[in-house]
């Protein structure tokens, strides 16, 4: 049997088939060799008695998530709000930014349309469409876009990423209502437990396909990007960087940049280049340790 790792737990990996979980064990060589297995794995099974069975074989991987540790993601929903709390472009920049560097597939979902002006959202969809990411324009209230969302997501693993309060718990909810996911205060959801499990659970939806629990990216991935790298987040400056005179040009004091040249002649979006700035400087900062 073939299957999909969806849980991790006391020993045992749960394995999903179908609507079909097995509970199994690793054999016993994969312990001596330290293979690891990890949540998002595909696997090939033996099945037992009771809904258990042991792992044969671990199939090759596709991709790699470091934090949270999840093999064989597609993609990443990064999920903010068009109103309460109001998008912030470097806030947006941020997670795109992170996005890019796991070089896995970055969709862009823009929730609470129903409390946001639809020209000041269709402005910041259009924004980033321009760029190359597709977006989509969301709302739990009026069902705006859920259909859209569930075909993104359906027969792909994806990671839910954004600012906490932007409706990620709700969205799922929306395109699954079998999840059950809790919605409303972080510190409620801490109290009940929703994160307090240190390992990633896939969860599954109905069209094919799963969700990852957890919230995503964390922040301190900053510490490890080199100034010359942060144009490669920037899908638009890193294109246009190709005319820039020196090879070793930052886009920001040297002479002959094409990507300030962009950015004069409004092909490139003053925030983002905002954002590269403000990032920029961080990353320098964080050299100046070594
Ligand atoms: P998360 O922290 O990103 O998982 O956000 P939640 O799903 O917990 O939602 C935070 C709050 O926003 C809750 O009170 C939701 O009811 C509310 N909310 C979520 N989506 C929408 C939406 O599309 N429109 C409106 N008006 N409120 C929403
Ligand atoms: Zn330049």
């Amino acid at each position: 049997m073939r299957g999909v790792v969806v849980k991790a737990y006391n020993s045992y990996y749960y394995v999903q088939t179908g609507d079909k979980l097995t509970m199994c064990t690793l054999r016993g060589r994969f312990k001596k060799e330290r293979f690891s297995l990890f949540v998002g794995d595909e696997v090939e099974y033996l099945p037992l008695d009771e809904g258990k069975g042991v792992i044969e074989t671990i199939l090759p991987r596709r991709s790699m998530l470091k934090r949270p540790m999840v093999a064989n993601v597609d993609q990443v929903m990064l999920t903010f709000a068009a109103a309460s709390p109001d998008p912030s472009f470097i806030i947006i920049d941020r997670f795109l930014i992170l996005a890019e560097l796991s070089q896995l597939n970055t969709l862009i979902c823009l929730n609470k349309a129903d409390l946001a002006d639809a020209s000041e959202t269709g402005q910041i969809v259009d924004l980033y469409r321009q760029i190359g990411y597709s977006v989509l324009a969301t709302s739990v209230k009026t069902g705006q876009g859920i259909g859209e969302l569930r075909c993104q997501l359906y027969g792909r693993i994806t990671v839910f990423a954004g600012p906490s309060g932007v409706g990620k718990s709700s969205l799922l909810n929306a395109v699954e209502p079998g999840l059950s996911l809790v919605t409303g205060e972080v510190s409620t959801k801490i109290g009940r437990g929703k994160h307090t499990t240190r390992f990633a659970e896939l969860l599954p939806l109905a069209g094919g396909g799963f969700v990852v629990d957890t919230p995503g990216f964390s922040f301190t991935e900053f510490a490890d990007i080199a100034p010359s790298e942060l144009a490669r987040a920037f899908p638009e400056i890193a294109a246009a960087a190709l005319g820039c005179k020196f090879n070793t040009c930052l886009h920001y004091k040297e002479p002959q940049c094409a990507v300030k040249q962009a950015v004069t002649e409004g092909r490139i979006a003053a925030s983002r280049y905002a954002s590269y700035l403000e990032v920029l400087s961080e990353v320098q900062e964080n050299r100046k340790g070594y």
